[in-house]
Parts: structure tokens; sequence; C-alpha cells
């Protein structure tokens, strides 16, 4: 009797980036609505996802293992179990990739956001999912999610998913703290800020001799559409205008210099080259590649 399979394989893909290999680790995926778009009409939003036979606006969310100068990192911790029972594989998966999470000795982050924080505790027990990493983002992430006065500017969700499960994920951390405002964070691996979808959000330049990769972090959520429509902007971006002006910024650099990319929101693997197309841009998926 063959067995039909009952379930996908781990979501793990390595790529090498001249001595340094970057292992994707995928969280799951997802699924909402295009209420939250804004510079577009829904209508609109909704022809360019068929265009691109999207049926939805199913949102991959991505990890990344760092592996450089004999050292671990994970670059993102998924989204726990605070958002849709699709998401939250990432401890798994850096299990099913071979990996103790006890080995990882940094955990990067982007952004203080749930599908990227939300990974790094376990609420049930209050311990650290990563128990001898240190936490490294960007000084303007615990500044602006720990701010009273801002949390109260927010609506309910708003309070509850992004502040106060912000501020939970991270407390367990809080004596392993590493805060940057830019420069190289691991061995080969640069932070680049790219601010406005959150005050610190970041994108990290990962280069070994020749070779480079951009990880992109939030530049895109939603990559069919803001792709073709740069100015595109998600509800929950803190600053709107800079997160449209940084895209531009990240786009043009990854076109111009033509550089490997990926992100936390494109399909899983997420390897990628942006080319300019049009008014816009699009993205041409990597080649398949062996570990040899
Ligand atoms: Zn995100």
């Amino acid at each position: 009797m063959i067995q039909v399979p009952q379930q996908q394989v781990p979501g793990v893909y390595h790529r090498r980036v001249g001595d340094i290999v970057v292992t994707a680790i995928s969280d799951g995926f997802l699924d909402g609505n295009l209420e939250v778009l804004r510079n577009i009409g829904e209508d609109e939003a909704r022809q360019i996802l068929t265009d691109n036979f999207r049926p939805a606006r199913r949102t991959a969310v991505n990890a990344f293992l760092i592996y450089s100068a004999g050292r671990l990192a994970l670059l993102e911790t998924g989204s726990g179990n605070y958002l849709q029972p699709t998401a939250g594989k990432v401890l798994a998966n850096v299990r099913a990739a071979g990996v103790d999470p006890a080995a990882i000795e940094a955990v990067l982050l982007t952004h203080m956001h749930p599908d990227h924080s939300a990974g790094l505790t376990d609420m049930g027990t209050g311990q650290r999912n990563y128990p001898n990493a240190e936490l490294v983002m960007h000084a303007n992430e615990p500044a602006h999610w720990f701010d009273d006065t801002r949390m109260a500017q927010g609506n309910e969700r708003e309070k509850k998913l992004f502040f106060q499960a912000g501020r939970e994920q991270v407390a367990p951390y809080k004596d392993r703290w590493r805060l940057f405002t830019q420069g190289e964070v691991f061995p080969g691996v640069t932070a680049i800020p790219r601010p406005g979808h959150t005050p610190g959000h970041t994108t990290y330049m990962v280069s070994s001799g020749k070779e480079q990769l951009l990880i992109w972090g939030d530049t895109v959520h939603v990559p069919e559409v803001q792709t073709a429509r740069p100015e595109v902007c998600m509800d929950f971006d803190t600053d709107k205008d800079m997160a449209a002006a940084s895209r531009r910024k990240v786009f043009d650099m990854a076109a111009t210099d033509r550089l490997l990319v990926t992100g936390m929101h494109l399909h899983f693997p997420g390897f990628a080259h942006l080319v300019r197309s049009g008014t816009g841009y699009r993205l041409i998926s990597g080649a398949w590649e062996t570990m040899l």
C-alpha cells in the first residue's frame, strides 16, 4: 500500500554566500485581506494578485540561520503561537535543520513585530526558546515599543499584538540585549537601517569574498503588488511615507547592483533578484542550489 503524504516536508533551504551559509527557515504563512493596503484600490490589488496566480494575500513568513566564521546566528524567530496555526514553525524547523536551539549565540531582528519576534520566548514556561542567545536589534525598536505614550496612540490590536506581545517576548532576554544603530553586527553581516515600516526596521547585508546577499526584512509584505507598485504601503507601517521611501532605496540598490535578495515575506525560500519592469519592478526567483 502506497502511503500518501499527509504533511509538507520541513521548510529548510541552504544557500551559500561565499564562505557563509544562509539557511532559510519557514515559519509557515499568514492569510489576510487586502483592506490593510494603502495607496492602491482593493480591486486593483486583487487583479495584480490574480495575474500572478495568487488567489489571496498569502504572506510567507521566513527566518534565516546564518553560519559565519564558526558561529551561528538566527535572524528572526517567526510568530510563535500569537497569530495563525499556519505559522509559528520556526523553532520546529530549526530543529528539523539539525540545529540545537541552545547552539544559537545571537538572535538578530529586523524589527519587533509579532511575525518576527513572537517566537523568542515560550509563554507557557516563560523560558527563552534560544537560551544562550543574545538579542541583537536596532536601538529604535525597544525605544518605540516600550514607549507608553506611543502605545496609548495605537488601536486595541496594535496595543496587544505589537506593543504588549513585543514587550513580553523580548523581556526574558533583557540582560542580553545588544542594541545597534548600524554597522557589522555579526561576522560578515552588516545592519543597514531602513526605517518607516517601524522606527528601527533594519535590512542586513551578508557579505563574503565577492558574494553578497541582501536580506531586506519587511521591504515588502505583498511582493507581487509592492514590487509593481512601490508606493503601496501597509496600514500597520509606523510611518508610511518613510516606509515607501525606504522601499524605493532598497529596490534601487538591489536592481542597480544586481543583488541577490531575500526577505521575510518573499515566497519560501525567497532567494531572488529584482529587475526594473515598466514603472516598477519584478522578482525573478533564484535557481536551485546544491551544497557542493
Ligand atoms: Zn513582517
